[in-house]
């Protein structure tokens, strides 16, 4: 046999392992979506699909890996965690979020849930104050090859005054009041999606009027803080 050709044929190979490998989870992320989205009530076939595809478990460190597809929230450094795929789902259903939306999140975390959104908005905005959870969804995001996604480090009570107003905006960490910056930063007809509270939590659906804004509570749950930067960050 020619060497080139032998050499195509290992490279082949080593490509189609690295692929299998790459979703070894394939079959579990399906069944997560039936089981914990489908049975939930997330109707929606855009959020379905794009949480059918995106690989949850390349945003989660290695040594909870094989959790990546349960029903629950896991820690990914920093005291933070990924949201409960549910959470992810269900807020996304409730923003409403049409094709060519610009999307704002508050909280980049992983950078799961910005992947999930720009599968099915235009833009999406997202912003996180810890800096090496930033650096890494950015690079993450990047070689996942999605286009549509900016991440920048930072303060979200700020929100992104520079490519607002946005759509929809979808704050996944709780602060004890809804930020009237964000409000400032949403169009009219816009929709805000955000845990609110201390110790007891809700997500509300806050959308905002010619006249001002309207808050609807919707679902008791526990999200980590929104917290105030410290000094020296943006
Ligand atoms: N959406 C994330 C989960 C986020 S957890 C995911 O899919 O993985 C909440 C995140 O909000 C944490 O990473 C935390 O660092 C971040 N956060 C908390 N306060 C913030 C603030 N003021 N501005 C921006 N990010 C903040």
């Amino acid at each position: 046999m020619k060497k080139w050709i032998f050499l195509l044929i290992i490279a082949l190979f080593a490509a189609g392992l690295a692929g299998a490998q790459d979703d070894e989870f394939a079959s579990e992320r399906i069944r997560m979506v039936e089981k914990q989205l489908e049975r939930r009530g997330v109707t929606d076939p855009r959020i379905l699909e794009a949480m059918k595809k995106v690989k949850r478990h390349l945003f989660v460190p290695k040594r909870v890996r094989g959790l990546s597809y349960e029903d629950t929230p896991l820690p990914i450094g920093y005291d933070q965690t990924i949201s409960q795929p549910y959470i992810v789902a269900y807020m996304t259903e409730v923003a409403g979020i049409k094709p060519g939306d610009k999307v704002l999140e508050i909280g980049t975390g992983s950078g799961y849930q910005a992947a999930v959104l720009a599968e099915i908005a235009g833009e999406v905005y997202t912003v996180e104050i810890v800096k090496p959870l930033a650096d890494t969804a950015r690079t993450k995001l990047e070689d996942m090859g999605f286009t549509n996604v900016h991440v920048r480090w930072g303060d979200g009570y700020k929100g992104w005054p520079q490519n607002a107003p946005f759509d929809v905006i979808i704050v996944t960490a709780a602060p004890p009041e809804v930020p009237q910056v964000l409000v400032e930063q949403l169009k009219v007809g816009g929709r805000m999606v955000i845990p609110v509270g201390i110790f007891f939590q809700e997500i509300y659906l806050v959308t905002k009027t010619e006249s001002g804004i309207e808050k609807k509570a919707l679902l008791p749950v526990r999200f980590v803080p929104m917290v105030h930067p410290q000094k020296g960050k943006d």
